[in-house]
């Protein structure tokens, strides 16, 4: 790619985490029945009037904030005519002249660096239904016709796939942070469009091709990737680039031509009648300023200074807010930084995720978490009596000094001795063994060993064990 220069820019679709729909009172729920969250306004009846969702405007006003954008002192609504079955009314209400932000920057980080894109405008609008194709006949369902819908328009300042995928995952991150998207690209509450140009090195912009129908991070790499040798191979042969939209095919990873773009013009917006402008008020402005929440990039910054941990522990910490607040509230509770932070990576995602558990919903709280990181950190309990207390923390939902009083997990400083005797009358019941032992048959000392580790339940650590076994046998 080295004679060329390439630009990416993105329209990002994000599914607002609203209750309902964003003109409407229909929930959305994802996986419902075909057409059992619908309506008259939804579906378009005439006579019908559409009222706006206050908590899709805060939550779009949120979104412009954390991308620094111009938010619009009156915003409003237009409908963008077109044709087909997704949309019953035959028009899509969106905003065209006065979106909720305009301008703004998104900084994030890509190949070590950190990269500034320029947000050209952010519009609030509602999605249309979804098509299903069987064989020769269509079905349509209106479930999602009518949801909330956060469009993103980025410059085209991208300049690779790879690029592109930091963007998506960073913008993900930032907007699964301030709760308005859950950012499931699966199931389509965050999608992307792309448009990519090349061009000779230092000429600016090329002829754009719009591809559609990716529906991942990863998937958004590999389409431009693609899509910039197919451009750089035309360059190369002198075939003409033509504008058009083209799909992305993930099965046979190659872009296909779909319709040329038509211009915006084509949809002809008129003014939404129905809708009065919005005019945000104090009030509003203060509910946006409360909801706001740190973003993930300053916290990261400020986590590591505060805790003097490395950056792939942060990164992991971090990575979700719900993460990221279980910590704090472990530390706070007095629990040492480090070990807690080695805990959560190592053991207790580890168990997590082979339980399949989200950690904001299990019988682990961040106090307990933290009262047995204590347990640990004075030697009342060591690290194997640790792994089980959780396991057990997640299963029977008590408190780490309540399994220990009733399971009677030994304290190996309190029970010194009892770890002795306990040993000697072992060595009584095996003479056999030590017998084999004597003749310089190795084997039987881990027999023995096994023996003491399980009438103890673990709560000695090997080396523990393994060294008063060989001074009570005079090794
Ligand atoms: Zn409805």
């Amino acid at each position: 790619m080295a004679a060329f220069d390439t630009f990416i820019g993105l329209e990002v679709h994000i599914h607002l985490l609203t209750k309902t729909k964003v003109f409407c009172d229909c929930a959305f729920e994802y996986g419902a029945p075909p057409n059992t969250h619908v309506c008259p306004v939804c579906l378009g009846y005439p006579g019908v009037l559409p009222t706006v969702n206050r908590e899709a405007l805060k939550f779009s006003y949120m979104v412009g904030e954390a991308l620094h954008c111009t938010p619009s002192e009156k915003t409003f609504f237009e409908r963008k005519n077109y044709f087909y079955p997704d949309m019953s009314k035959n028009y899509q209400i969106t905003q065209f002249q006065e979106p909720v932000g305009l301008g703004g920057y998104f900084e994030f980080k890509t190949q070590g660096k950190t990269k500034k894109i320029r947000i050209h405008d952010i519009h609030l609008e509602e999605d249309a239904g979804k098509m299903i194709h069987d064989g020769n006949r269509s079905l349509v369902d209106y479930n999602r016709a009518g949801t909330s819908l956060l469009e993103i328009v980025t410059e085209p300042d991208l300049s690779s796939g790879e690029e592109a995928e930091d963007f998506l995952q960073a913008f993900r991150q930032m907007v699964q942070y301030m709760g308005v998207c859950d950012g499931n690209m699966e199931e389509g509450s965050l999608r992307c469009d792309a448009n990519i140009s090349i061009n000779k090195k230092g000429k600016g912009l090329g002829t754009k091709v719009e591809i559609k129908n990716m529906n991942s991070s990863r998937n958004v790499r590999i389409a431009m990737r693609y899509e910039q040798r197919r451009q750089a191979r035309a360059k190369k042969t002198g075939t003409k680039i033509v504008q058009e939209t083209r799909l992305w095919d993930a099965e046979n990873k190659k872009t296909q031509k779909m319709r040329t773009k038509e211009a915006a013009h084509d949809y002809r917006y008129f003014p939404e009648p129905d809708i009065p402008p919005f005019i945000p008020d104090e009030q509003f402005k203060e509910a946006v300023r409360a909801a706001m929440v740190e973003l993930p990039a300053v916290r990261k910054e400020r986590m590591k200074g505060e805790y003097g941990l490395q950056n792939d522990m942060v990164d992991f910490l971090t990575a979700e807010k719900s993460r990221a607040d279980f910590y704090e509230k472990v530390i706070a509770s007095g629990a040492d930084k480090e070990t807690s932070a080695k805990w959560m990576k190592g053991e207790f995602t580890k168990l997590l995720s082979r339980e399949g558990l989200d950690i904001s919903t299990t019988n682990m709280t961040p106090q307990r978490f933290s009262d047995l990181m204590k347990l640990l950190g004075d030697g009342t309990i060591h690290a194997n009596i640790a792994k089980q207390i959780l396991e057990i923390i997640l299963e029977e939902d008590k408190d780490p000094s309540v399994i220990i009083s009733e399971r009677e997990l030994m304290r190996p400083a309190a029970d010194a001795s009892g770890l002795e005797n306990l040993i000697k009358e072992i060595i009584a019941l095996e003479p056999a063994a030590i017998a084999d032992i004597k003749e310089g048959n190795q084997k039987a000392i881990g027999f023995l060993m096994g023996k003491v580790m399980k009438e103890t339940k673990g709560s000695f650590d090997p080396a523990t064990v393994r060294a008063k076994l060989l001074e009570l046998l005079g090794i």
